[in-house]
Formats: C-alpha cells, structure tokens, sequence
C-alpha cells in the first residue's frame, strides 16, 4: 500500500484522474478531474482516493497520516504554484475546501468544509490582500461555525437541540437589532468569530486549531469518519451501497462568491430536471458562499431571463419588481453569464446526458465546482432520452440504459394539480399500495360507494381493510385507503390490479363503522367529507385537492417501440374483465398471463348463485346453480377473449376457498335462506362446516376442482363456448385453461381429464373446434420440485410467485404485516419478499421447474404471474432463467416492458 498513489491532483486543464476512476476517486473528485481535462475552469485541487478511507478505518490516525504526509505536502505544494498562494502564509494564505465525495451521491457524509486555512493571521492577510475586511471576516467565522460543526462535532444530534453557532447569530442580531445577515458589520463578524470560538472552548475543553495543517487533517479524517457514522450505514444498508466502497476526499482551492457584489454562487441543470424540456436553468446569489443558495436563507434568483420571467409570473411579481430586485444572472452579469452557458452546453455534450453542475464566480469570474448527471423526474427521464437519442448523442440501449423503470408509474397515473397542493395538509401515512392521486368523499361501506357513485359523486372508500366482498365498491371509488395491510393485502394487489389509488396499512387511522367516522392526525372525519390519497407515496391529505390525467407523449410511445425492438420476453398482463385488459393491451400487454376467474362470481346476482352451489344439498342442487353461472361467465370470457383477439389469455379456474363465497352475517345468512327455501339454520351449519382455520392452505385451488368436478366442467364450458362464439364472429380467441394450485402429477391429471373430456363434448354439440391449451399454475414448491413429472402433461407453466414465496417461505400473506416490517428494519430480510422476487430461494425453486420442465417439454411456454411480473428486478431475473413472458397488472405493462428490453441487451 505504502507504495501505491494515495493523491490525485487536478488543475490548470491537467489532471491525473478521469471520469472513469469514479470508483478510487469518488464521482465529485473523478468529474473535477474530467472537467479539468476538457477545459473547464476549475479550481485546482487534489483528491485523495477511497482506498485511504478504508484504510483510515483499519489504521486509525497516526498510520495514516504517515502514509499521506509527502502525497499531501507535494500536492499543496502544486495547487499553491497553480494558485500563485501559500497554505498559512501571512501575506498571501491560499484557501481550501475539503469536501467529500463517494462513488454514488451519499446523504449522511460529511458536510463540505470550507475556507480551510482560516486564523487570526490569515485573515488579516486576507483583508490587506483582497481590501475588503467584510469579506475576510465573514470568511472566518462561516470557516470557524463549519470546522466547529462537521469537524469538531458541535452540529446537533437531535431536532431539539439547537445549533450553537446558529444561537450565536440569533443572540447578536437580536442585541443590534437586525432581520438579515447581510446587516451584520465588520466588527460585528468579528465579535461572532470571538463567541464562536469561545463556545468551542467551553464545550470541548480545547482551543479552536490555529494551525492549518492541523486544520487539513482534521478535516480529511472526520470525512473518512464520517463514511463510518450512523446515517452513512444506514443509509447504505438501504440502498445496499457496500461497506468496501469507501469515501475519497477531495482538498480544493477556494474561489469566493463572497466578494461582493461581482460575485455569487449558484445551482443548475442543462435541461428542467421536472419535464425534460430542453432548457438551461438555475439559481444563484450574489455575494455568497457554498449552500447559501439551498439553505433559505435569502430567496435565490434565477439564472435566465426565460427562467425568471417564469418565476415572476408564478410568484405574482410585475416585471419591474423582477427585473429591479430579482434579475436574473443573464441580466446581472452577462458576460459571467455567457461564459456559464457555454460550459453547461460543453458539459451536456461532453457527458451525453443532463448535467447537475455548481458554480461559483468569483470577481466576474467563473469556477465549476460540480457536475453529474442530473436526478429527474420520470417524465423527464423519458424526455430527456428520446431527445439525445434523436439528437444523435446516444443510441436506443443507451437511451434503454437511461430508463429506471420504476419510475415510469409516476406517468401513467392521475397526478395532484401543482397549485392545489399548495396548502395541502398531511393527515396520516401508510403504504403507497397502489400510485397515483386521487379525491374524494369518504364512505366506509361498498354499497355507500356505488350509491354515491352511481349519484355521480367522487368517493373514497375508507375501510379497516378489504375483501372481495369490497369489490364492487373498489371497483367505483376514486381512491382505496385501508388502515390494515400491507403492500400484498387484498386492498393493495385488487387496486393495482385496477390501475386504482390505493394507500394501505394507515395505521393510524381510526376507523369507527358504526359511527361512520374517521379519526385521523386528532381530527374526526365523518362520511361525506373530503380527502385524497397519494398512492406513490402513501400520504393522506385532508379536503379536496384536485388531480389531473397522465398524458401519455409521442417519446413515450417511442420508448415503448424501442423496447419491442429489443425485448426477449414477451410481457402479458394480469386482468379479470375486459376493461383491465383494454387497458393493459393499450399499454401494450400481448396478452393475459392470469385471469382470475373468482372476482367474476361476485358481480351482482352471482354470488347469490354462487351461494346456492356452494350450500345446496347434492349433486343436483349444486349442478343448477352452476347452470346459472354459465352464461355470465361465458360472456365475461367473450369481452375478455375480444379484448385480447390474436393474443393468448391464461384463464385461472376457481382458485378461493368456498367459506369466501358465503354470509357470515346471520341478516345475509337469513335472506339467503328465504331465496333458498331452506331453514336460516341450514344454512348456517353449512357456513360453520365450510369454517377453515387456515384457509391459505386449505380447501382451495384443483382441491375445489377435484372434488367439486362440476366447477371445472361449467368453466371450461363456458371458455369453450366463448371461444367458439368469438370464432364464428371472426375473432381469434386463444385460450389457456390453467389449473391452479397442483403439488402432484395426479391431481393435474385429474382435472386435465375433465376439461379435455368437456371441451371435445362442447365440439361434437357445435360441430366446430378451437385450439386451447392446458398448463398449470406452479406455486407449491412440490410442484417446482416434480415439474418435469408434471411438465409430461401439463402444456404450460406459469409460476404463481405470490403463492409461491408464501410456501416456501411459510410466511402467510395475510398475516406477515405482523412480523416483515420488523424483519425489514432489522435487516433480517433485505426486502419484502412479496414485492421483490427472492432470487437466492424461491428464485431457484423457478429456474429449477423451468429447466426440470424443459428437460421433459423441451418448448414448454413459461411465465410468471405474481405481483413480481412487474417489478424490475424481479423482470431481470426472469429474463436471465430464460422464462417466456411475464405477466403484470396493467398499469405495470409499460415497466415490465422497459425492464425485460433492458434485461435483453444487457
Ligand atoms: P455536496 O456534496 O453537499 O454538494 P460540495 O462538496 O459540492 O458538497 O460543496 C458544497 C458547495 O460548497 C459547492 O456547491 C460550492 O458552492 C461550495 N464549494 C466547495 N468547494 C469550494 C471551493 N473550492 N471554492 C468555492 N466554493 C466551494
Ligand atoms: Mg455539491
Ligand atoms: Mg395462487
């Protein structure tokens, strides 16, 4: 290691590192390295490598500094030859910033330090040198509060506490009478670098450090400290950033936006971060240093002129107020400006991508002092590529590349009006179940919600949480919101299945029934009155705030075309009725990877059928109950077969235990009964002998099939007739009969025989056939472990991930919200199994039926269906185990698609 280059330095248009050294010099210290190379102005400086900070951490202090010492000497010695300045010196002191800076953007690091250098003797120095003691002082004592902070370790902990340094300000403006900062003195400044290091004295029982060196080192060390702090781990635990990665430290020469009126500060972006629009903006201030533009302390101008006349507008100020007491930098200093606008460009075009830079200008001229590819929206992420892609800067899988397709959800659903949420109120938050915004008056009850609907209200259904008795209520209201469950709950996977706002799991949300009331934030809420949901973030707010439609643009369009021009797999769409798969099918789903046919058996008259099938007597009883299902069924499979014409549609059989399907309220059980004929007493027995305690494993899925054969009978029958109906109306209907829920070959067998058996009858009485498949869904782990025993029969596979990391996790879906949030936080699972696929377990329960079922069925068609079709990740794993499609609800398609092009040119 002694041996090895610890010091890279920059400066002057040379540099010793590049761009791609992000990973030794960290991304600020790799990109002031590049900007130096091609020619932007740059303060000189060096960095020091993130393999010191690791060492740091394993040698402590005296080692390190030993291996350092001459790196760091030599390199001081160069930015002092470079800056025509001495570190320390009593004439002329160079200045510097220390400021840290990992491979990726970390929250949680040390603060920035600057004015490095700064003591008694220096400032006096730099007064005589710079004839502006204001400047100088005002150096001092914003070095002496950030040594004090970051180095030193007087920034709070807590939110109680307060800052001292902050105090001290307050304590003197007070004395004098001031409002702003601006209005402190020379002398003032002085008195505050007094006080400063008075309080430091008092604190740490120790002087403020005089001499510059020791300043440096400190400073350097509490940034390799810092990669080791509580918000740095934490923060890395979340985002799995890895410990071994280190932080590099990078000593830079300062340039003073401080010195007076021809100098300032400032942020920007080469295009809006918001919408993509191609336009250079930002903000600065004139005479200040670093963060003053973020903290708040002043109110930031705008860069441009376009921009600021935007400004005025939205702040309500006449353009003679703007242009006198806001003008924009353009206006201000034109020439600095000029030179900013040419370097932004330079960087765009340099980096191929939207760039995120910092600037300051010191005297009337201008340093960078940051750039990186800019964060933005998902809307500008789209934007944003299209247009390099069409200005010929990158290519389709770059501009493939540029895509986090998670965030395309944010511009497929409704989204709050900006100036409404002006004055939005949070009342609560739970989980962001299913995106988008939406408002509307609560109701607590699924008829209330179809009532109000149908009277053309808005409603929000508010509800402990949901079950499919809810659907029809779900099904019309604006937003979902549940005070129980999580991500996977029934509210969440039915609401993003509708493409609907949900937010689940508000835990502290009180939901009284019978009062029809909610509490929430101490405030009681009663039906009829106003809320809105955030389902992307999981935020309840109070009243109404007015939303507005996604507009799908021609980019995005675009992207979704580059992406079929790419992709592998296929992505199909999750949907139980023709409007989901209209929906799905505009996004551009090729087809439904799951149909559940249950939700169909609750629609209107229905379930009072369905209720008679399931509580009659015998064979007969259930056998004309199920007569009367039939023909709704059919005609669900004919909207949806239309829906997808050409496309493949797997259609589920009955999957949910019976007990479901029943009242359990005695009035329900009661007007059962009368329709029935039968005693209320009957009826109940039967409800109790249906009673399950542990239905998630119980009475369900091919079970049903197997020993209620009349069920599998009137589905296939009624898909069969579908099809054929379709056929003779010139549309292709494709079906896919799936069974759910199979361990065994024999139980495949089984229900196999029986749709065989009924679909070759429906063909002899119409004299006419269709093709049809027959596969499975697998999603118990028995079933993974003898695919290529049940891959003998079974035509198609879709692995039913939700079911499937239930067993074999054993964690109840409907019981995990107990114990996974802890688990999260504890980092006993990295993530929620339900929501990202675990790759290391049930992962290989996939890949392994996958390839045991090709071993049999070399083309068997493979597919997923739980909610991971949709998510990213999960995608990309699909891809690489070589699965034919993955299917997702609707609203996800468009992401299922960016992430399998994604996963194909990889
Ligand atoms: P962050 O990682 O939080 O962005 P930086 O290290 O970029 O922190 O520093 C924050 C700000 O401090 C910069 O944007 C810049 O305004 C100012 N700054 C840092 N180094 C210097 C310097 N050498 N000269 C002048 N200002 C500097
Ligand atoms: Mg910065
Ligand atoms: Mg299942």
């Amino acid at each position: 290691m002694s041996n090895s280059k610890n010091v890279y330095l920059f400066g002057n248009g040379k540099a010793e590192g590049t761009a791609g050294m992000k990973n030794l010099l960290g991304g600020k210290g790799a990109n002031l390295a590049e900007m130096n190379l091609i020619g932007v102005p740059v303060p000189p400086g060096f960095t020091i490598t993130t393999e010191m900070c690791i060492e740091y951490n394993k040698l402590g202090k005296e080692k390190t500094k030993e291996m350092l010492q001459a790196e760091v000497e030599a390199a001081i010695a160069a930015v002092e030859d470079i800056m025509n300045k001495k570190f320390g010196d009593s004439e002329n002191p160079l200045l510097v910033s220390v400021r840290s800076g990992a491979r990726a953007s970390m929250p949680g690091m040390m603060d920035t330090v600057l004015n490095l250098g700064m003591n008694d003797v220096t400032v006096e120095a730099l007064a005589k040198k710079s004839g502006n003691d204001r400047f100088a002082w005002d150096s001092y004592r914003r070095f002496v509060q950030m040594y004090g902070d970051v180095v030193l370790g007087m920034k709070p902990t807590n939110k109680e506490d307060h800052d001292p340094f902050e105090e001290i300000i307050d304590h003197l403006k007070e004395e004098k009478g001031y409002k702003e900062d601006l209005q402190m003195t020379t002398d003032d400044l002085k008195e505050l670098v007094k006080r400063f290091k008075a309080v430091v004295k008092e604190r740490l029982d120790k002087e403020f450090p005089t001499c510059p060196w020791e300043q440096l080192y400190g400073a350097v060390f509490a940034v390799f400290e810092s990669w080791m702090n509580d918000r740095a781990i934490y923060y890395r635990k979340l985002n799995n950033i890895p410990e071994e990665w280190g932080t590099a430290v990078n000593v830079q020469a300062m340039v003073f936006g401080n010195m007076g009126d021809n100098s300032a500060t400032g942020v920007a972006f080469t295009r809006d971060a918001a919408t993509g629009e191609d336009l250079f903006n930002g903000e600065y201030l004139i005479n200040a240093q670093g963060e003053d533009v973020v903290a708040g302390i002043r109110t930031p101008q705008q860069i441009t002129i376009i921009g600021s006349k935007r400004w005025a507008e939205l702040q309500n100020k006449t353009e003679e107020d703007r242009k006198n007491n806001f003008p924009s930098l353009e206006e201000s200093m034109p020439e600095a400006y000029a030179q900013l606008n040419e370097i932004q460009q330079k960087l765009e075009d340099h980096y191929k991508d939207m760039q995120d830079i910092e600037f300051t200008i010191e005297d009337g001229k201008l340093w960078m002092l940051q750039t990186r590819n800019g964060k933005r929206t998902g809307a500008a992420m789209v934007k944003i590529a299209m247009d390099m892609l069409d200005e010929g800067r990158i290519d389709e899988k770059q501009a493939l590349g540029r895509m986090e397709a998670g965030k395309l959800d944010e511009l497929l659903h409704p989204v709050f009006q900006k100036e409404a949420m002006k004055n939005a109120h949070v009342l609560a938050k739970g989980l962001p179940a299913s995106p988008g915004a939406s408002t509307g008056q609560i109701v607590f009850f699924a008829d209330t919600a179809e009532e109000w609907a149908n009277e053309g209200k808005k409603v929000i259904l508010v509800r402990v949480e949901t079950s499919p008795e809810d659907l029809r209520g779900m099904n019309v209201a604006k937003g979902i919101l549940t005070a129980r469950g999580g991500m996977t709950s029934h509210a969440a996977v039915v609401a993003r299945g509708m493409g609907k706002c949900c937010v689940s799991g508000a835990g502290t949300v009180l939901i009284d029934y019978k009062a029809k009331t909610m509490i929430a934030n101490g405030k009681t809420f009663n039906e009829g009155d106003w809320i809105s949901l955030n389902g992307s973030t999981g935020e309840v707010y109070e009243g109404k705030i007015d939303t507005q439609e996604a507009e799908l643009s021609g980019d995005f369009a675009k992207l979704m075309a580059i992406c079929d021009k790419h992709t592998r797999m296929h992505v199909r769409t999750n949907a139980d009725t023709p409007k989901d798969a209209r929906v799905a099918r505009n996004f551009g789903a090729q087809g439904i990877g799951l149909c559940r046919t249950e939700h169909m058996f609750f629609e209107g008259d229905r379930i009072k059928a369905m209720r008679e099938m399931i509580l009659a007597e015998d064979l007969e009883g259930r056998k004309k109950a199920l007569e009367k299902i039939l023909p709704y069924q059919r005609e669900d499979f004919e909207g949806i077969f239309e829906a997808m014409n050409g496309f493949p549609v797997t259609v589920r059989l009955l999957d949910p235990p019976l007990h479901e399907f029943v009242p359990h309220e005695e009035a329900n059980q009661a007007e059962m009964a009368a329709e029935m004929g039968i005693s209320a007493a009957v009826v109940k027995n039967r409800v109790d002998s249906l009673h399950e305690f542990n239905p998630m494993l119980g009475h369900r899925g091919c079970r049903l099939g197997i020993t209620y054969p009349e069920i599998t009978e009137m589905q296939t029958r009624a898909i069969i007739e579908a099809a054929l109906n379709l056929k003779a109306k010139g549309v292709d209907a494709k079906p896919e009969i799936m069974i759910p829920l199979i361990g065994t070959l024999a139980e495949f067998e089984n229900q196999e025989s029986i749709i065989r058996a009924t679909a070759e009858k429906v063909f002899a009485e119409r004299n006419d056939k269709i093709e049809y498949m027959v596969g499975t869904m697998i999603e118990i782990p028995r079933a993974a472990l003898t695919a290529d025993k049940i891959a003998g029969k079974a035509e198609f596979f879709s692995f039913g991930t939700n079911d499937l990391t239930q067993m074999t996790f054993g964690y109840s879906r409907d019981d995990a919200g107990k114990f996974l949030p802890e688990y999260l936080d504890r980092n006993i699972l990295k993530n929620d199994p339900f929501q990202i696929l675990d790759q290391e377990g049930v992962g290989q329960l996939v890949e392994m039926g996958t390839a045991k079922g090709r071993s049999t069925r070399p083309n068997l068609k493979v597919g997923i269906c739980g909610e991971h079709g949709g998510e990213p990740n999960s995608v990309m794993f699909c891809n690489k185990v070589g699965i034919n499609y993955v299917s997702c609800s609707p609203f996800r398609v468009p992401i299922a698609r960016v992430a399998a092009a994604q996963a194909a040119v990889q």
